[in-house]
């Protein structure tokens, strides 16, 4: 029989928007049969977590870059619409498909329906296969001695680094045999995944696994050097930019692990460095290990007596956080770059995260799903785990007493105040003193720099130094 008039396999891509290193891929190549390529954009899915906003433009762009990778080995990635758990048998009724594969998701969402899809099909007497791409080990592989999950990043951070064993060798298809026939395709364009401000966004980004690749190289040859003494400082940052492409699995972790260990051997970065950067690869695994254990992670609290938090939730505190207008320039320029870019710096992130936690007693979940809509990288366990660590009422969280001043920390990350000229022009004119406080110049000289308070700038809308007290008290109360 020739292998066109072979039942064919099918690959389910999700969060694995690649063909090299895609072990899905790999297993349903070494079946030796016609292979199906597929992926389902099922919007519903998952709310209120479902792709959103930003993501969703990062996902057009990906699945773009695929679909022609695809074709260049002259099979077709096929796009479709709906619920998956009424797409997948059919398709599999309307192609005779005898498997599938895919690469396993963690949040709860995906693992109740993957488990439904998988237990349906396989009394159909389809054979079900998933695979591991996304992270370097999965949740229930890092345990601790008494088997539990790691409520502390340090340890769960030396047994994964102590028990890792990653010996790689990259993987590429040679082919992607075709069916005889392809199942009906949606037309990728007609699927409109551009929010409406993400026109800017190819200016600053280029998705897919080539450039993933680029980038990464261009971080390990230029970048890494000095990344633990400048990895905070926002302006020209040397972090790796990777977060929106390990997120899409454009690349997986054990690439960017493996390459970064030899690479940065050759080109002799110190092994402070190279671990610096590592560990940011062991706190998205822990992240990844919170939701898989506790998966109300991204709705309550993780300390339960974190959930009677007084908040003082006003929404013209919220929308002027939104849009970059609090009066405090680092915070509002990190809010810019979000907006314009579908990405912020993590210090930054730390940094708007505890000023609307703290300073404007704002519920953490409303920060959160604002992130959820505008980051490209947005990414369920990241994003919750973090946001409860800002807040201090999640796992390993800071301390609730650490409330970030974002002028000190805006003289001590951006000192000559270049970050902020980037992203709010208007400030521009500032010295590198005055701009992390405009309030504080007279009008005259706000006027020679063309600012007008109240106009073109706003005036803080919280004092911070009475905001921490209220937000001290308020915890004291809690705790
Ligand atoms: P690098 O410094 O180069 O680090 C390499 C990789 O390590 C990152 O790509 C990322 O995958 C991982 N990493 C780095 N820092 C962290 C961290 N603090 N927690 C978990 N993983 C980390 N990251 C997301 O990917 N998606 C999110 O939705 C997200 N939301 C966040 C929300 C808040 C409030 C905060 C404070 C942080 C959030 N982060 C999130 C973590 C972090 O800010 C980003 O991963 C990082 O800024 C990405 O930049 P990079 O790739 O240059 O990081």
């Amino acid at each position: 029989m020739s292998l066109n008039e072979q039942r064919p396999t099918i690959v389910w891509f999700r969060q694995d928007l690649r063909l090299g290193d895609n072990p899905a891929l790999k297993a349903a190549l070494d079946e030796n049969r016609p292979i199906i390529l597929l992926y389902i954009y099922d919007e519903n899915f998952a709310s209120p977590w479902s792709i959103q906003g930003a993501s969703l433009w990062w996902l057009g762009q990906s699945l773009l870059f695929l679909e022609r990778k695809i074709k260049y080995f002259k099979n077709k990635l096929i796009l479709k619409r709906g619920s998956v758990l009424n797409l997948i048998p059919h398709i599999i009724r309307e192609t005779r498909a005898i498997s599938l594969h895919w690469n396993r998701c963690y949040e709860p969402s995906s693992i109740n329906r993957d488990t439904l899809l998988k237990e349906k099909l396989q009394k159909q007497g389809i054979e079900v296969t998933s695979h591991n791409a996304l992270l370097l080990s999965e949740p229930w592989h890092n345990l601790n001695q008494s088997k539990q999950p790691f409520k502390v990043f340090t340890p769960f951070w030396n047994r994964l680094r102590n028990n890792l064993n990653i010996s790689y060798t990259y993987w590429y298809p040679k082919h992607l045999p075709c069916p005889d026939k392809f199942p009906e395709s949606d037309n990728l364009k007609e699927w409109k995944l551009d929010p409406f401000w993400s026109k800017k966004f190819k200016s600053y980004w280029q998705p897919g696994e080539d450039h993933a690749e680029k980038q990464l190289d261009d971080f390990i040859q230029k970048k890494i050097f000095n990344y633990s003494k400048k990895r905070d400082y926002p302006y020209d940052a040397c972090t790796s930019r990777m977060s929106p492409y390990l997120h899409w699995g454009e690349i997986s972790p054990a690439r960017i692990w493996s390459k970064t260990i030899q690479q940065s051997f050759y080109k002799d970065a110190s092994t402070e460095q190279i671990e610096s950067f590592l560990r940011q690869l062991g706190w998205r695994e822990f992240c990844h290990s919170l939701l898989f254990y506790w998966p109300t992670f991204p709705a309550q609290a993780w300390q339960d007596k974190f959930n009677n938090f007084p908040w003082n939730d006003k929404e013209e505190h919220f929308n002027a956080w939104c849009c970059g207008r609090t009066g405090y320039p680092f915070i509002d320029a990190a809010m810019q770059e979000l907006w314009q870019t579908g990405w912020m710096h993590n210090r930054a992130r730390m940094v708007v995260a505890s000023f609307l936690i703290k300073d404007l007693l704002i519920p953490w979940q409303k920060g959160e799903a604002w992130f959820w809509d505008t980051l490209v990288d947005a990414d369920l366990a990241q994003n919750s785990s973090n946001w409860q660590w800002v807040a201090g009422s999640g796992a390993d969280a800071s301390p609730y007493f650490r409330i970030f001043n974002p002028i000190l920390q805006s003289k001590k990350f951006d000192p000559q105040g270049n970050y902020i000229r980037q992203w709010l022009p208007i400030l521009k004119n500032l010295s590198d003193n005055d701009i992390h406080t405009p309030w504080k110049l007279s009008k005259e000289k706000l006027k020679d720099c063309g600012l007008v308070l109240g106009k073109n700038y706003p005036y803080p809308i919280v004092d911070h130094e009475v905001a921490r007290k209220k937000a001290l008290n308020a915890y004291k109360a809690l705790v």
